[in-house]
C-alpha cells in the first residue's frame, strides 16, 4: 500500500520553515489506518514483545492499536504533571522546543521486552528520552516503530543500537 498518499504535508506548521507531516488524514481512512497498524504489529510479533510504550499524544494513536492487536499492555509516556502516581522523568529536546517526559515508576517490570511506538521520528529526542526511562525501569527495548521517519534529520543515528522499523521515509 502507498501509505504516503494518506499523509498531508502542511507547510510552515507549527513554525515557518517546517513541513509538518499530518497523520490525521491517514487515521481518517479506516483501511489505510488498519493496514499501517497491521504492518507495525507484524514487526512487533517477531520480537516477542511483552508491552508497548508510546509518548503522548500521537504515540497513543500508533501504540494502543498495536497493543490491542497483540493482546498485550500499553504504557503511556506523558508530559510532566499529567501522570497521577509516582513517576520518573527525563528532559528532552524536540525538533521545535524543549520539555520533560514522565512514566509511572511501576509501569515496566524488570526484564520486560518493550516495543516503543510513535508517529514520527524527527531528531530522535523524544524516543531517546523514552528509551532512557524504559531502561532505567529495567525494561529491554526490543524494537522501535514509527509511521514516518524524517531521514534528513538523522534521528536514526541516536537509535543505532536498536532495531527500528518505519513505514514511510521522507
Ligand atoms: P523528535 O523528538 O524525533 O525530534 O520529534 C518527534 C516528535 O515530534 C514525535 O512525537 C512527533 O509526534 C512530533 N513531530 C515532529 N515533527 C512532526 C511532524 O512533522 N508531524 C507529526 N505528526 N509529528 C511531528
Amino acid at each position: 500500500m502507498d501509505f504516503k498518499k494518506y499523509i498531508t504535508v502542511v507547510s510552515d506548521f507549527p513554525k515557518e520553515g517546517i513541513k509538518f507531516k499530518d497523520i490525521t488524514t491517514l487515521m481518517e481512512d479506516g483501511e489505510a489506518y488498519k493496514k499501517a497498524i497491521d504492518e507495525m504489529a507484524a514487526f512487533a510479533k517477531e520480537k516477542d514483545i511483552d508491552v508497548v510504550v508510546g509518548p503522548e499524544a500521537r504515540g497513543f494513536v500508533v501504540g494502543c492499536p498495536i497493543s490491542y492487536s497483540l493482546g498485550i499492555g500499553f504504557v503511556p509516556v506523558r508530559k510532566e504533571g499529567k501522570l497521577p502516581r509516582e513517576v520518573i522523568g527525563v528532559d528532552y529536546g524536540l525538533e521545535y522546543g524543549k520539555d520533560r517526559l514522565n512514566m509511572h515508576k511501576d509501569s515496566i517490570k524488570p526484564g520486560q521486552k518493550v516495543l516503543i511506538a510513535d508517529d514520527l521520528l524527527a531528531t530522535g529526542g523524544t524516543i531517546e528520552a523514552t528509551i532512557q526511562m524504559v531502561e532505567e525501569l529495567g525494561g529491554v527495548v526490543a524494537g522501535i516503530v514509527f509511521l514516518i521517519e524524517l531521514s534528513y534529520l538523522d534521528g536514526r543515528e541516536k537509535l543505532k543500537d536498536y532495531e527500528v522499523f518505519s513505514l514511510m521515509k521522507y
